[in-house]
């Protein structure tokens, strides 16, 4: 990232805001063709990925040359250094990370991630997705992204607090309620959004709790936030079913990734009918034809260590897991993991993608080629930041809803979703992925207008 920051900053923007007391860079619409031709010089970039999928759904909207260009130029990056003394006496300094990408439709909405791998690259791309996800959903929320490069697992509980309390100093004037409104994402959980909100309230003196979501119950969290994103993907599941023409009774289901979006799908899979055929985690898959149940599946994971130390079924790598025989695959771990070295593999009549960025670009036009149908990250996973916007609704009326009223209000939210990308689809003839797309930054165009 170093290239790209020193032409940000050799470049004389006239938006640009440099501030180097707060160590907090700010520039505005920095994204000329240079960078992104910088982004899309890196292998497998999540941000040429998320480039590509815009100009697809760009050429089928016939959107002005303009507007297309507007859309890839986040509005503010900032990027800084927090500074830390370690518990023992060493002085260290972490990279943090936000970019807001569109708050044409509100507040910029997006997690932080805590991780080695964090760069501007990678969260340029996950504001992207946020932006379009939010507009997915029709929540009146933009997109953002934030993260700082840290392997979190090296940290202290009390190192790891001082972090978050860091991250929050960076960035309090730049997130409020109205402005941006980040939450948890890789390696950031309840624990961590307590202690920024605490720590933005010691600062502006807000306390509402909205500025944070996906905190703890006893700290203005939702019911329901836990298990939001199974319970999302698995109305998106039942909804193409149906579209489809399939049945739920015997339909099999592969998930690669068992944590928590990949479990809480998994249980609701089984007890509607579908069939969980293979499960998999960081150190590899079972697959049993006859069947598994998720919930003893998890305890065998808890109580030994991995899914594959379970009784039953035939022991896969997780290459293995994904080319298996299924109705429904879903990837449910990393990015990246359907590429084009193994889509012709793929066995399943649908990829439900509960993780965020598992298939390629490439990929998806050999799964498309072979009637595959993907329902895209941006659909089927929303079912998160869509309790995360109940949060933030929630806390700014002082309210706290029961989970029941919580999943009432998602299940339509995400079924209109469906209808909006399965119409597109229709009309247009395109992929799952491109008819999103095309609906969301439909959504964003007409609200910048
Ligand atoms: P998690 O950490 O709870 O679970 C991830 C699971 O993937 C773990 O079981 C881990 O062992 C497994 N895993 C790691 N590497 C793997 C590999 N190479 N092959 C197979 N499995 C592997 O994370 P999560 O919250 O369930 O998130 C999973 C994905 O869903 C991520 O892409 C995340 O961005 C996306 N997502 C999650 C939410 C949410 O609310 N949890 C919301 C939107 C998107």
């Amino acid at each position: 990232m170093g290239v790209l920051l020193q032409w940000m900053l050799s470049d004389g923007s006239k938006k640009r805001k440099h501030s180097v007391n707060t160590a907090v860079i700010v520039i505005n619409s920095v994204y000329s063709n240079d960078c992104l031709d910088f982004f899309n010089q890196k292998h497998m970039s999540a941000f040429s990925n998320a480039m590509q999928q815009l100009d697809s759904a760009a050429k089928k909207l016939g959107l002005d040359a303009v507007v297309v260009k507007k859309l890839k130029e986040p509005n503010y990056v900032h990027e800084f250094e927090i500074p830390m003394a370690m518990d023992d006496g060493s002085q260290k300094t972490f990279k943090g990370y936000r970019v807001q990408c569109s708050n044409a439709r509100g507040p910029y909405k997006g997690g932080i991630r805590f991780h080695s791998q964090v760069d501007l690259d990678e969260v340029s791309a996950l504001a992207f997705w946020m932006a379009i996800k939010t507009a997915v959903v029709n929540i009146p929320m933009g997109g953002g992204k934030g993260g700082v490069s840290i392997n979190p697992k090296e940290l202290s509980q009390s190192e790891l607090e001082k972090l978050s309390r860091g991250w929050v100093q960076k960035m309090a004037q730049h997130i409020g309620p109205n402005i941006d409104v980040p939450a948890p994402d890789v390696n950031t959980n309840p624990q961590i959004m307590d202690w920024m909100v605490d720590e933005y309230e010691k600062i502006t003196g807000d306390t509402t709790r909205a500025t944070f979501t996906g905190k703890s119950l006893e700290h203005g969290g939702s019911e329901g936030r836990g298990t939001a994103t199974g319970q999302g993907g698995f109305y998106v599941l039942e909804e193409l079913v149906r579209a489809l023409g399939m049945h739920t009774d015997g339909t099999t289901v592969v998930i690669q990734g068992f944590g928590n979006a990949g479990y809480h799908f998994g249980v609701l899979a089984r007890v509607a009918g579908y069939r969980i055929v293979g499960v998999s985690d960081s150190k590899g898959g079972i697959y049993d034809p006859n069947g598994l149940d998720p919930e003893a599946v998890m305890k065998t994971k808890q109580e030994k260590g991995s899914v594959i130390n379970y009784e039953s079924g035939i022991k896969l790598t997780n290459k293995e897991i994904l080319e298996q025989e299924c109705d429904v695959l879903v990837p449910a771990a990393l990015e990246n993991q359907i590429t084009a070295e193994n889509a012709t593999n793929i066995k399943a009549k649908i990829v439900l993608e509960l993780a965020n960025g598992p298939t390629t670009p490439e990929a998806d036009v050999i799964l498309w080629s072979k009637k595959i149908y993907v329902a895209p990250d941006v659909l089927t996973n929303a079912g998160g930041v869509t309790v995360s916007y109940f949060e933030w609704d929630q806390n700014l009326k002082n309210e706290h809803w029961s989970e029941s009223e919580v999943f009432a209000k998602l299940e339509p939210i995400m079924k209109d979703a469906f209808k909006a990308v399965w119409d597109a689809h229709k009309q247009h003839t395109v992929d799952l992925r491109t008819a999103a797309l095309m609906v969301a930054v439909q959504r964003i165009v007409d609200a910048m207008k």
